[in-house]
């Protein structure tokens, strides 16, 4: 075998960038000039030059996974835990959102249910949980309940719902919003409800409704089958109750009132658009494929 030295003499270094790149080796891509020129200087071994290399290619791989793992979850920008106002929300403490935001209860499939009047901060709430989990590597998706169930009505259509409930499975968390905002016909509570009992005990999901459980079969029309997913949902969940004032309209009253807290002006609504195929994988094209 030729000795490593005479290796060194053939090889091309013009290629490395082509061979990194091949590699999937982005960060060694990046770095390696400035780090190479400073080993030369500083007379580094040769495995402290790799192995610093190896870090940096872990390190950055695992900021693009959670920052794509951002992106796919559609988490509406700005509602963070660092831009949410504990103190507007007294029947919620602080210490209780944080736990949540540990993330230990998806472990077991568990699920959040924010029941409260519009304007509480349920959307605001439970999308901060959503981004600390993300940030914490695991993979959320947000979405109104109308928007999904829309899409796997359209995936039922093309007998493709099972397909589409499985997609969604790569989740560990689901935020299903606003699941009260319209009355559901049979065929629309049908595939929702599918959604729930595919889930229950595996996988979480986390719910904001302006109606407490009382009102939901007035969403939903057939009330047995509306008391079973009620069932499923609460068996394993924490229920936060957020009957607050509108945050909206107290920002508006501090706005005009003398010393108006800087922390009580509301983020803009920055919902992603609905038009994203959520159900799609990152391999498969949309879930009809
Ligand atoms: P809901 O979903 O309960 O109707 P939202 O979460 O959409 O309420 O809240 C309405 C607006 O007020 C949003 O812009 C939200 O960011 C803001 N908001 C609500 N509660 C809080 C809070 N405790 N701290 C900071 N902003 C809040
Ligand atoms: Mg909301």
């Amino acid at each position: 075998m030729t000795a490593p030295s005479a290796t060194a003499r053939t090889v091309d270094v013009h290629a490395l960038p082509t061979m990194l790149t091949a590699l999937r080796l982005p960060s060694f891509h990046r770095h390696w000039p400035m780090l190479a020129e400073r080993a030369d200087k500083e007379g580094w071994p040769a495995a402290r030059f790799l192995a610093t290399l190896a870090e940096l290619e872990l390190a950055e791989r695992e900021t693009r996974r959670i920052r794509r793992h951002l992106i796919e979850s559609q988490l509406p920008g700005g509602k963070t835990l660092a831009t949410f106002d504990f103190k507007a929300l007294p029947s919620v403490p602080r210490a209780r959102v944080e736990a949540l935001a540990a993330g230990d209860w998806i472990e077991t499939g568990a699920n959040l249910i924010a029941i409260g009047n519009s304007g509480a901060g349920k959307t605001h709430l439970l999308c901060a949980i959503g981004h600390a989990l993300v940030e914490a590597g695991r993979r959320v998706l947000y979405t109104r309940t109308t928007d999904l169930v829309q899409r796997l009505q359209a995936a039922r259509r093309d007998l493709a719902l099972e397909a589409a409930l499985a997609r969604l499975d790569r989740f560990e968390l689901i935020i299903l919003d606003d699941i009260g905002y319209a009355q559901k016909d049979q065929a629309e509570t049908s595939v929702l409800f599918e959604l729930i009992a595919r889930r229950y005990e595996t996988r979480s999901l986390a719910i904001a409704a302006n109606q407490p459980f009382s009102a939901w079969d007035r969403i939903f029309p057939d009330k047995a089958v509306t008391v079973a997913a009620i069932d499923r949902l609460v068996h394993h969940a924490t229920i936060l109750e957020m009957n607050v004032d509108s945050y909206r309209r107290r920002a508006a009253a501090d706005r005009t009132a003398p010393k108006a807290d800087a922390a009580a002006t509301p983020t803009t609504d920055n919902h992603p658009s609905a038009d994203s195929d959520i159900l799609a994988d990152n391999t498969k094209g949309d879930i009809t494929a």
